[in-house]
């Protein structure tokens, strides 16, 4: 369970550029359900989802997952809680484009450098879990938006993370590609993962698998329902 408690965050606190990016949001994430996080670019989405994963701190409020603050932890603990708990599935998919669909899916894992055999054996099986195994030796920038996409979805899972965080991921996708995304979700879910989507895809309005829609505007939630 994720909670966000009082939560504002301003960028250029006190500089003449100041933004308050999020102001004074509560909300609650279960265990296993799917959020939507819904609202016009600039209405904070992002930054929701930059705080859970811990890449950003927030400037008041807590940060709650599992019983634990995690709004609060020095870069070195943010990090490990990243890696084992949070699946990143970003806009531009963050992926590197010299690397194959294998370095790229094992990058997460690098830095506990691990067994070989261990590796390959999680590698493979995210690969083959999202359908992506056949470009195993093919550098990402050889590859469609969607076979990019299903790349990053494999990596944020190697880890087999209980929280997924996607944000846009639809932005760069046809039609029949985001619907077979919504599918890979419905799975996710199907796994008792908690997930958290921030789109103003109407695909993702009205799913029945939906638990939660956030409506933020100007960095508040206008709706929660
Ligand atoms: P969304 O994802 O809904 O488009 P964001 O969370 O990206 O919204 O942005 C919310 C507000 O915070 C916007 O006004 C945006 O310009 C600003 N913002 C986001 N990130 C930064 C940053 N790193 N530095 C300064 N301002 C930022
Ligand atoms: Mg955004």
């Amino acid at each position: 369970m994720i909670k966000l408690q009082n939560i504002t965050k301003i960028y250029n606190q006190n500089l003449h550029n100041q933004i308050v990016a999020l102001e004074d949001i509560n909300l609650t994430f279960k265990q296993g359900c799917t959020t939507i996080l819904k609202g016009v670019s600039g209405s904070g989405k992002s930054t929701i989802l930059s705080l859970i994963a811990s890449l950003n701190k927030p400037t008041s409020g807590s940060i709650v997952v599992n019983n634990k603050q995690i709004s609060k932890l020095p870069d070195k603990f943010a990090s490990i809680y990243r890696r084992d708990m949070v699946g990143l599935i970003f806009q531009k998919y963050n992926l590197i484009d010299n690397l194959t669909v294998q370095q790229n899916i094992s990058l997460p894992l690098v830095p506990q450098n691990p067994d070989q055999a261990i590796l390959q054996q999680k590698v493979n099986q995210v690969m083959e879990k999202f359908h992506i195994q056949h470009k195993q030796n093919t550098k990402v920038k050889h590859l469609s938006g969607g076979e990019q996409q299903r790349v990053a979805i494999a990596r944020a899972n190697i880890n087999d993370p209980q929280i997924i965080l996607a944000d846009e991921p639809t932005a760069n996708l046809d039609k029949k590609l985001s619907l077979s995304f919504i599918q890979i979700i419905k799975e996710l879910k199907s796994q008792n993962k908690t997930i958290i989507i921030a789109t103003h895809d109407p695909l993702f309005f009205d799913l029945d698998f939906v638990d939660q829609v956030v409506e933020l505007e100007n960095g508040k939630v206008i709706k929660c329902y």
